[in-house]
């Protein structure tokens, strides 16, 4: 069924707006964490224990890893009935520029029927991100958000040309996850 990606900006509030929607509708929505995929296949094959070891894997390890995780997901999601949403991001903010999370041969695998990008004002990111103690995000500038959102805006273009799916951008206002969650589903068709 539907695979729809879903990115945006650390702390912009992706997890949880796909949260309320799954407890909205349990049989209609199956999340997956793209990340977690990559780390399961991992300690299934004895590569590493934990995940922090992940990122010392070789690159082409990691590469094959983010491979087969897609592959995965994308099985998995022809057996659900529902629809998939992939937690992942666009671009990566690394100490050498911005990094994509899905490189072309990914995406095309996954094959998305929808790219879901959520944003929100850079202050108000800025201000969830300092509140959210449950997370050690990056502290930045407001004008670095902003540059951040503006590229995954561009990945979302990215994915629709390359994959045919359709962007749909929900815009999480202060105080209003339920509505941002409740635009994603009439979007997403399970509402
Ligand atoms: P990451 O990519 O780092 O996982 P995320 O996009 O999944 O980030 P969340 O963890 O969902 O972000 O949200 C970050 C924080 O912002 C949380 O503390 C959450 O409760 C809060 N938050 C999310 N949406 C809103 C909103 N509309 N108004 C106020 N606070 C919000
Ligand atoms: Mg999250």
């Amino acid at each position: 069924m539907p695979v729809c990606l879903v990115i945006g900006v650390p702390g912009v509030g992706k997890s949880t707006i796909m949260d309320v929607l799954k407890a909205k509708y349990p049989d209609k929505i199956k999340i997956v964490i793209y990340g977690d995929y990559m780390v399961d296949i991992a300690r299934e094959e004895g590569l590493v224990r934990h995940r922090d070891e992940m990122r010392k894997l070789p690159t082409d390890v990691q590469k094959d890893l983010q491979e087969r995780a897609a592959d995965r997901i994308y099985r998995e999601s022809l057996s659900f009935g529902g629809v998939v949403l992939v937690d992942t991001h666009g671009f990566i903010k690394t100490p050498n520029g911005f990094f994509p999370g899905l490189p072309e041969r990914i995406l095309k695998l996954l094959n998305p029927s929808f790219t879901v990008l959520i944003e929100a004002d850079p202050e108000e990111i800025a201000s969830r991100r300092a509140k959210d103690e449950t997370r050690e995000r990056d502290v930045e500038l407001e004008d670095l958000i902003r540059l951040h959102q503006e590229l995954n805006r561009m990945a979302a273009v990215t994915y629709a040309t390359l994959t045919g799916c359709n962007v749909v951008i929900i815009r999480n206002e202060e105080g209003k996850i339920e509505k941002s969650a409740k635009e994603l589903a009439k979007n997403i068709g399970v509402a």
